[in-house]
């Protein structure tokens, strides 16, 4: 078995080492024997969405957000909607994530008209939501998830996309309606930054099973020893739940 990740614009939305959810799938899919690829596709370079299996977006600020709008149009936005709609997996972190929806407007007023992959859009408002939080993902059998956000856009989500759980610490999507990130076809987004598949094993594991099992028509991981990220995990699971 192989995967062929594709890592968008990784120069550009890597905010808090989000790279490292990259690596974190790499040794996860390596340490099983399953052979695996990343190839990084920025700006100025062609998409050919149909080359890959798993396609990861990191986060980033508001000025490298609006510095990709030109290059999405330049036939990005076309791979990256024909990809999701074909059941390609995606993994997308907070601007990764808003850059999925149909706009971004910021809190100064600038206007980001994104892919409108996904039946979403973002509001920016001038208190950030900053912090380390948490939520329950009902996929993962009512698992929660830990992560830290930091982001000013509002997000909120249209018909026929899901949440991928429910706020239990922190703010989520828009610290108004309890929901936290989206989730359509295998397209899994996400306010939480940085460590979040190292810290999340078994969130890490189902979005890898998604991608092989849409591959290879079912997969199954052999168990990994996972008692550090587990520990890493149950802290900030304490922490936030003791606030
Ligand atoms: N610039 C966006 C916001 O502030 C995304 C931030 C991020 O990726 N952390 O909402």
């Amino acid at each position: 078995m192989e995967l062929k990740i594709c890592h968008l614009f990784p120069d550009i939305l890597n905010l808090y080492g989000d790279r490292g959810n990259v690596v974190c799938m790499r040794r996860r899919l390596g340490w099983r024997g399953i052979d695996v690829s990343v190839s990084e596709v920025s700006i100025g370079t062609a998409l050919k969405a149909s080359d890959y299996d798993l396609f990861f977006i990191g986060g980033g600020q508001d000025f490298e957000q609006e510095v990709l709008l030109e290059d999405l149009k330049g036939g990005k936005t076309a791979e990256i909607k024909a990809a999701i709609e074909d059941g390609k997996t995606f993994l997308a972190i907070c601007g990764g994530y808003q850059m999925l929806g149909a706009y971004y407007k910021t809190w100064d007023g600038q206007q980001c008209d994104f892919t409108g992959a996904l039946d979403l859009y973002t509001v920016g408002h001038k208190d950030r939501m900053i912090g380390n939080y948490m939520f329950t993902c009902e996929e993962l059998g009512g698992q929660t998830v830990v992560g830290f956000e930091n982001h000013s856009g509002k997000t909120y989500l249209g018909s026929g996309i899901r949440p991928i759980g429910r706020v239990l610490a922190g703010y989520g999507n828009n610290g108004e309606d309890g929901m936290e990130g989206a989730r359509y076809k295998n397209v899994f987004c996400t306010y939480s930054h940085g460590c979040l598949l190292p810290k999340n094993p078994i969130l890490a594991d189902h979005i890898l099973k998604t991608a092989l099992t849409r591959k290879y028509g079912s997969a199954e991981l052999a168990p990994l020893d996972d008692a550090v990220e587990t520990a890493a995990h149950s802290y900030m699971e304490r922490r936030l739940t003791a606030k």
